[in-house]
């Protein structure tokens, strides 16, 4: 087993770029603080004693709150028995593991992928299995129906897509439900990014789009990116309640109970908030979207990047590998990210962390200062390969 290669990324890019030397687009959370109702309800959480073990799987009136949510959300009546709060998204994921699958099972998930799927799957002793998106970033229905085998369980749905920035199209979604309908498989439905999508692209529950798809639908999701509290840990699931029970018994004996401090935050935010926070995060997003692929589209030989929702422009940068500069040789999409580095004083994750051979990522929620500096310089160095 290996780290996870988006944080090795962050990790390698961190020294150098506290020291001025490289701006970091290795980041995948919104760096510019949480909202004063989120923050002002954790420190009255923690002035108020807030200091015991919850429920297991969560406050009940914090999943009670997330079941209305999502009552509003997708015009269908959710109830809190069918919602688990988790120390983030990941752990969340990391349950699935075990509770779906049995060692020599197989998952589908679509590739480029967020690389802890696979890592999670093959600690429970179960297989991955890739499939290639389309080229316009979709999920490739007839490869997924050609995948199916007898130890498939499950499919990997995310959208918007980690690293890709694409968000999976209605057609897409209807058709991947009709495959798990029909071989009776799970789909686990991760949609962290769903707060950021652009117009004209649009985010679609999926058991909204197809009600009867529900019953074997898992949703993960968090306020890790949504609220720009990634480290305070707290997601959580909507699945049927013989699901969320096993959530509950394996998470009394992992984290014993997500945070509570992030739980009484989380539940002010659901509670009280106006939006005004979402609106301003992604009022910036949308200034650093649009100025960043201006910026990329002086690149030569690579295509725009999709960046039609979440917060990454995703580089195809195939036609750049086996090319030169002085004395360097960039044969892989390692090679051209440690290039960047040195040459272009940036950081960037390599597809390599995603299972690509050709991808690129770069994180566009950092300041527009270090967009502006940055990004040009990251341009300059891929058009100055030959
Ligand atoms: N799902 C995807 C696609 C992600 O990219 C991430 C984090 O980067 C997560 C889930 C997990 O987020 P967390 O555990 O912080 O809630």
């Amino acid at each position: 087993m290996r780290p996870s290669g988006t944080s090795a990324a962050r990790a390698a890019a961190k020294p150098a770029a506290e020291r001025g030397r490289v701006i970091d687009f290795t980041i995948g959370e919104f760096a510019l603080g949480t909202s004063d109702l989120v923050t002002d309800a954790a420190i009255a959480a923690v002035k108020g004693g807030k200091t015991r073990y919850t429920d297991t799987i969560g406050l009940p009136e914090l999943r009670l709150a997330i079941a209305e949510q999502f009552s509003r959300d997708t015009g269908q009546e959710w109830t809190a028995d069918e919602v688990a709060v988790t120390a983030g998204a990941k752990p969340g994921l990391f349950y699935l593991t075990f509770i779906l699958l049995d060692p020599g099972d197989e998952v589908i998930i679509p590739q480029p992928y967020w690389q802890t799927y696979p890592a999670q799957i093959r600690l429970g002793g179960a297989l991955p299995v890739h499939i290639q998106h389309t080229a316009d970033g979709q999920m490739d229905i007839g490869s997924i129906s050609e995948a199916v085998t007898e130890r498939t369980r499950a499919i990997i749905v995310n959208t918007p897509n980690n690293p890709t920035g694409v968000v999976y199209d209605e057609s897409h979604l209807r058709a991947v439900a009709e495959i798990a309908i029909k071989h009776n498989l799970w789909i686990i439905f991760d949609q962290c990014y769903r707060s950021f999508v652009y117009p004209p692209y649009q985010h679609h529950h999926l058991v909204s789009l197809i009600p009867e798809v529900r019953e074997r639908t898992i949703i993960i999701d968090s306020f890790s990116k949504t609220l720009a509290i990634a480290g305070w840990r707290v997601g959580y699931m909507l699945a049927p309640p013989n699901i969320i029970a096993s959530v509950r018994a394996l998470q009394s004996h992992i984290t014993s109970c997500p945070n509570v401090i992030s739980q009484y935050a989380v539940l002010e935010h659901l509670r009280s908030d106006d939006g005004q926070f979402h609106r301003w995060a992604m009022g910036q997003l949308e200034i650093n979207r649009e100025a960043g692929l201006g910026m990329l589209q002086r690149l030569r030989d690579v295509p725009r990047p999709h960046a039609q929702g979440g917060f990454y422009f995703y580089l195809d940068v195939r036609e750049l590998l086996g090319r030169r500069h002085v004395a360097r040789t960039i044969d892989t999409v390692d090679d051209l990210a440690a290039y960047l580095i040195q040459e272009a004083g940036t950081a960037t994750v390599s597809g390599s962390a995603f299972g690509d051979k050709h991808g690129l990522r770069i994180f566009y929620g950092v300041s527009g200062e270090d967009l502006r500096e940055g990004l040009p310089q990251l341009v300059a160095a891929l058009n100055a390969l030959r």
